[in-house]
């Protein structure tokens, strides 16, 4: 795999542990390290090879990248995938023991590298490390979880999106088809109500489709239909790589805003979208809230400053609106063209 020449920015460091004894085999990448020391998740999930780890590791780390830079945090990307071993427990002395190893690992980097929970870690696991390290950020008494500081930056992202396209300054009345009802979904979804839009949601866990049909008044469709809803935005809240060529061809809404990541299958699709005249949120920069609220931390949390920063995201995202607009290029361009400028790549 030709990882240091892989786009740009190139490739910073790579750096990998095994420890005989506990099992751990781990990668950190860091991305890029230009705009402060690169905050990033660590993923402890099974892995097939050490190449797939790999490649996850270098793709996610790079995306930590673009969106810091993009909320304009003084801190570069970064991303650890831990390959889990079939038999590590979920909690006690024996995985504590394995995540004490890392959290030395981590430190071992100096402090280039802020490890913070990710699919497969826990607020518990960050304590454990913060044993070893003061480079780790959202533990169980730090900015707590991301998920409603993430809904709050995607209610302020399609803001943007609705006063640009549609140029209203409230939600009143508008519909909104939201795949996905998890710990962002139904965030958003309570949130969005409350600002008084109308709601078309989906799920593939009944339950929460019912939640949210009982407590929001929301209309349910199948997962698959709805894509095809006639709504004024859409926004996907569960899987990456929805945005492709079938799903494109089926969306009647003007607005894609949603908290995803990954939500094009491929880059070509951002082109697709703009031609489609549907103007498309890049989710790195909407979904950022949660990065903000955890990379606050850094400097000592304050909850009011983290909330102003995630409030502005509606600046950042009306500015690409209007980029996009002037350059007549794809919004998911201009997004990366605003961090490669900010990163002199
Ligand atoms: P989650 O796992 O809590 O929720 C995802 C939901 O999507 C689940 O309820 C799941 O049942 C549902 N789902 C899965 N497949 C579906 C399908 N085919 N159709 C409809 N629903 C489906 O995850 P989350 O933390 O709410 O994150 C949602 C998305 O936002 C993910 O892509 C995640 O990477 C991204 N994201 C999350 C955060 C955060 O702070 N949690 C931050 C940035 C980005």
């Amino acid at each position: 795999m030709d990882l240091l020449h892989r786009g740009k920015p190139h490739f910073n460091q790579l750096h990998i542990k095994h420890d005989e004894q506990t099992g751990l085999r781990a990668i950190v990448a860091l991305h890029s390290l230009k705009l402060g020391p690169a905050i990033g998740g660590c993923r402890c999930i099974p892995y097939s090879s050490t190449d797939d780890a790999l490649r996850d590791v270098v793709r996610l780390a790079k995306g930590m990248t673009y969106k810091a830079a993009i909320s304009g945090l003084p801190h570069g990307g970064a991303k650890s995938v831990i390959m889990r071993p079939p038999n590590l427990p979920d909690s006690g002395p024996e995985r504590e023991a394995f995540f004490e190893v890392f959290g030395e690992f981590i430190h071992s980097l100096g402090g280039q590298y802020l490890v913070a929970e990710d699919s497969g870690t826990t607020p518990a696991d960050m304590n454990v490390i913060r044993r070893k390290t003061p480079f780790v950020l959202g533990s169980e008494d730090g900015s707590g979880d991301p998920s409603p500081s993430t809904a709050y930056g995607v209610r302020r992202g399609i803001e943007a999106a609705v006063k640009h396209r549609l140029n209203r300054d409230t939600l009143e009345g508008l519909h909104i088809a939201i795949q996905g009802l998890g710990a962002v979904g139904f965030s958003l979804a309570r949130d969005l109500r409350a600002h008084g839009a109308r709601l078309t949601v989906t799920d593939v866990r009944p339950a929460l489709i019912e939640r949210a049909v009982a407590e929001l008044g929301a209309e349910a469709v199948a997962p698959d239909a709805i894509f095809a809803v006639d709504a004024d935005i859409f926004a996907p809240c569960a899987l990456g790589a929805v945005l492709n060529d079938h799903t494109i061809n089926l969306l009647k809404v003007n607005i894609i805003a949603g908290a995803a990541n990954n939500q094009l299958a491929e880059d070509r699709h951002g082109r697709l979208l703009m031609e489609r005249g549907i103007l498309y949120a890049p989710d790195y920069a909407i979904n950022a809230g949660g990065l903000i609220n955890v990379a606050s931390e850094y400097e000592g949390f304050d909850a009011d400053k983290s909330r102003d920063h995630q409030t502005r995201i509606y600046d950042t995202m009306l500015h690409i609106f209007e980029r996009s607009a002037v350059e007549k290029l794809p919004t998911s361009v201009v997004a990366d063209h605003i961090v490669e400028e900010l990163l002199g790549a």
